[in-house]
């Protein structure tokens, strides 16, 4: 069994459709795969129907952006009510945020290098949810730069004076948010400490006390010595250990499968699902 449990599609900062996504899962051979755009679920319904189509199992997911003390840290949901109020109000209110803040990002850019707005919003297309990686594809199109990557490097790291962070709600209010709405939450990269802060080892304590079930160990931002301190960390605190590709298409180099969770800790987060639904 191959399972990939991080995507993401052109209703964030993948670039390509759910469809696609999905159909590419097929071809990676991955035998479970969930879709987890950046603070939306626009892309479930159509990942869903073409997974079917394709003979893969879709686990429908989310990863929403918090804040712990001016830290990011990115949070897994799976299987949560996409209805809930609760969730859809702190969606709602980070991604009105992540259009303003995109705006002044650019606006910033705008006073040394050749990009608009109307040029990112091009390139942001139909996505429910702007992100950096967007401003990255103009400044791509104009020759800036070669790829997003270098365009994080250069111009959209965070410190740099372009740079602008977004609204995000605190992360074991996330926690519980998607919690009470049946999600079953996984901290994503809680390692990947060379793309910005990361947060210390008490934090994640206080996360698992306020309902988180896993952490995802195997990331291609994490080196051996990230992967073996979050597996011990995992056992200690009986959080499941998961692995992912973080897939954006071709904005990033990661590639489909190239990470994977074990299907017994896959097990485990079904029946943390199962567990939620029947009380
Ligand atoms: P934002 O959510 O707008 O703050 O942008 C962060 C997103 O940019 C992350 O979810 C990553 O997918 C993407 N990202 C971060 N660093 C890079 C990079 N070096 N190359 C391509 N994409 C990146
Ligand atoms: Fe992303
Ligand atoms: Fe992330
Ligand atoms: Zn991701």
């Amino acid at each position: 069994m191959r399972i990939d449990l991080h995507t993401h599609s052109t209703v964030s900062d993948g670039t390509g459709s759910p469809e696609q996504v999905m159909r590419e899962a097929a071809e990676a051979g991955l035998d479970v795969v969930a879709l987890t755009d950046h603070d939306s679920t626009a892309g479930w319904d159509e990942a869903s129907a073409t997974a079917a189509d394709a003979g893969v199992a879709f686990v429908p997911g989310i990863e929403v952006s918090c804040r712990h003390h001016g830290i990011s840290v990115h949070l897994l949901s799976y299987w949560h009510d996409r209805a809930d109020e609760g969730v859809e109000r702190m969606l709602a209110a980070t991604r009105d945020a992540r259009v303003d803040r995109a705006k002044e990002i650019v606006r910033r850019i705008g006073e040394d290098y050749p990009v608009t707005w109307e040029a990112v919003s091009e390139r942001a297309g139909d996505a429910a949810t702007v992100g950096r990686p967007h401003i990255a594809d103009a400044l791509v199109d104009q020759g800036v730069v070669p790829t997003r990557d270098a365009a994080f490097e250069a111009i959209l790291v965070p410190g740099s004076r372009y740079y602008v962070p977004h609204y995000a709600p605190e992360v074991n209010q996330a926690i519980r948010t998607m919690r009470a709405a049946g999600g079953v939450t996984v901290f994503a990269h809680p390692g990947a400490d060379t793309r910005g802060r990361i947060v210390r080892t008490s934090v994640i304590e206080s996360m698992a006390r306020a309902g988180l079930v896993g952490l995802e160990v195997h990331h291609r931002d994490h080196d051996l010595r990230q992967r073996s301190r979050l597996a011990d960390l995992a056992e200690r605190l009986d959080l499941v250990p998961t692995g992912a590709s973080d897939y954006h298409g071709t904005g990033k180099l990661n590639r489909l499968g190239e990470n994977l969770t074990a299907p017994a800790e896959f097990a485990r987060l079904e029946a943390a699902r199962g567990a939620l639904s029947s009380h």
